[in-house]
């Protein structure tokens, strides 16, 4: 028998009928309700035509219907698309339209559907969570749930497609990637191992579930029979709250999230004595922030993966006995860890060839998370994936215990004077300054060395500095060659992308813009 996602939430109900299964504010439901609902709703998707490798899209807060909908729409054979609804409404009829999909959910936030997704969706039924009837002409999701027959599930292979996520439009056009069954299960596996969970873990989701990091955890959570605790957003105090009152024992965050947690004033005053395991990653932390999370939270252990879409998402994981660090692995902190359960990874140079211990390279990475590629478009699959591994666009190097380290983008790599310069060794030496709240580091063209360092400095509220600070306070942390040229001081946060990310590529065209017209700002 295949490895499908199904085989985990019958295990789930099996073993847990009568205990809690998901959370959602007032809504406490069993396993068994959660099954008997997702049964109902795939038979519902069934009627509706979903029955092998059809899209389901999704463009919704969190919350325990979005739970049910990932299940249903694999339960009848498709395909689930969560769409980001932090898109603007050309960006996400752009995906409706590459993902076809056969019907389309929608949280009641999103009823006012701008006119291009509207235009894009018009041909197919759109179906609003509520507890009340849904306006004409959307149907209601309790309506169907309380009307539809059940479905026996579609036997798919560990090799069909059951999720289909965009990545997070970072370098470019966001890129559709299908998942498998058994990319998934294999996420979960390569998860589970790093943590020990089992049927006492009370997990919190509170990143989006449109993403694939957030999302993955769902099918981890489920396959360990642990509990679910989701809130529909990042709030950050409806986040300690929430930890308190549901005793939640590991929660899943985002550096960003780290750094909005750790802010709060009042932190002390929670009550976090059930938290047992942070796990973090999905985009760079600095060291500091690190540590800082491990000193006012000693008791939680800390896990961090590092891994992107098309690797389900996880690619190495950073344990917590790693976290402890003394003389002999000082350093490691900035590690993002060693290849998870079921990965291989390496580091190459350009020809594809491995690179020795500590040199610098492109990593890539093999294993049954690696996606079967892009969603309709070979072309761009081709490029990534070769003889089975997935070239990251990520650079990093492995030291001599396999510990890999995650120095930039391959795009983000400025080129000075014939020597690389790694734009997040120098994002984190200024981030460590405590006037500075947020920067960005990017290369600008420069006459004589190719490119030239230059830095975006948000200070801290009520805070000031100076370029020229910037530059001599870099200058004391890492070599002279890496420090700014120029530095800009601005006021205003920097454009971040929907999954949260830094748009270096924006602030690359608007720096370019402004330095036509004068010098860069300094
Ligand atoms: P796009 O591919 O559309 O440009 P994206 O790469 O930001 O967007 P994701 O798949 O969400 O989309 O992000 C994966 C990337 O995030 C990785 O390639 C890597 O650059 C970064 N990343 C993820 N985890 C870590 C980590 N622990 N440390 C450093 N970087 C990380
Ligand atoms: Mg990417």
């Amino acid at each position: 028998m295949a490895l499908r996602l199904t085989q985990s939430l019958i295990r789930a109900r099996e073993s847990r009928r009568r205990d809690i299964g998901l959370i959602d504010g007032p809504n406490r439901l069993q396993w068994e309700t959660l099954f008997n609902r997702i049964q109902h709703l795939a038979g519902a998707l069934r009627s509706h035509g979903i029955r092998n490798g059809e899209r389901v899209a999704i463009l919704a807060v969190n919350s325990h219907r979005v739970f049910e909908c990932f299940y249903a729409t694999i339960w009848a054979g498709g395909i689930l698309a969560p769409l980001n609804h932090r898109l603007s409404g050309a960006e996400l009829a752009g995906q409706i339209a590459d993902s076809e999909p056969d019907i389309l959910f929608v949280s009641p936030e999103f009823l006012s559907l701008p006119a291009e997704v509207r235009a894009a969706a018009r041909d197919i039924p759109i179906i609003v969570f509520d507890d009340v009837a849904a306006p004409e002409p959307f149907l209601s999701y309790e309506a169907l749930i309380a009307s539809a027959d059940t479905c026996e599930e579609t036997q798919r292979q560990g090799d069909d497609g059951a999720l289909l996520f965009y990545t997070g439009g970072t370098t470019g056009e966001p890129k559709g990637v299908l998942l498998s069954h058994e990319n998934m299960v294999a996420n979960s596996l390569n998860f589970i191992s790093h943590i020990g969970m089992d049927e006492r873990t009370v997990h919190l989701h509170c990143g989006p579930l449109f993403h694939v990091a957030a999302a993955a955890r769902l099918f981890s959570v489920t396959q360990a029979a642990a509990t679910h605790v989701v809130l529909p957003r990042f709030v950050v105090a409806n986040v300690l709250q929430t930890i308190a009152a549901e005793r939640v024992t590991l929660a899943t965050f985002v550096p960003t999230m780290i750094r909005a947690l750790l802010d709060v004033p009042d932190l002390d005053d929670f009550d976090l004595s059930s938290l047992r395991y942070i796990t973090y990653g999905a985009a760079p932390i600095s060291e500091a922030l690190v540590r800082e999370l491990m000193r006012r939270l000693p008791d939680v252990r800390l896990v961090q993966s590092y891994g992107m879409t098309e690797t389900s998402p996880i690619a190495t994981m950073l344990g917590y006995r790693d976290h402890i660090v003394d003389g002999a692995n000082a350093g490691r902190l900035r590690s993002a860890g060693r290849a998870a359960l079921l990965a291989e990874v390496r580091v190459v140079d350009s020809d594809g060839n491995a690179q020795p211990i500590g040199a610098t390279g492109e990593i890539i990475v093999r294993g049954p998370m690696v996606m079967r590629g892009y969603w309709r478009n070979d072309a761009a699959t081709a490029k990534v994936l070769r003889q089975g591994w997935m070239y990251t666009g990520d650079i990093g190097y492995l030291d001599e215990d396999g510990y890999l380290f995650v120095v930039d983008r391959l795009k983000d790599v400025i080129i000075s004077g014939g020597e690389n310069v790694y734009s997040q060794e120098v994002e984190n030496a200024i981030s460590t300054h405590y006037a500075v709240w947020s920067c960005a580091v990017i290369g600008l063209p420069h006459e004589k060395w190719g490119e030239m360092v230059h830095a975006i400095v948000v200070p801290r509220a009520g805070l000031n500095i100076t370029a020229a600070e910037i530059i001599t306070y870099c200058r004391s942390k890492i070599a002279a060659y890496k420090c700014p040229k120029s530095v800009e001081i601005r006021f205003e946060e920097l454009p971040i992308s929907g999954a949260n990310k830094v748009l270096k590529s924006m602030l690359r065209a608007e720096t370019m813009r402004r330095s036509t017209v004068g010098a860069p700002a300094t």
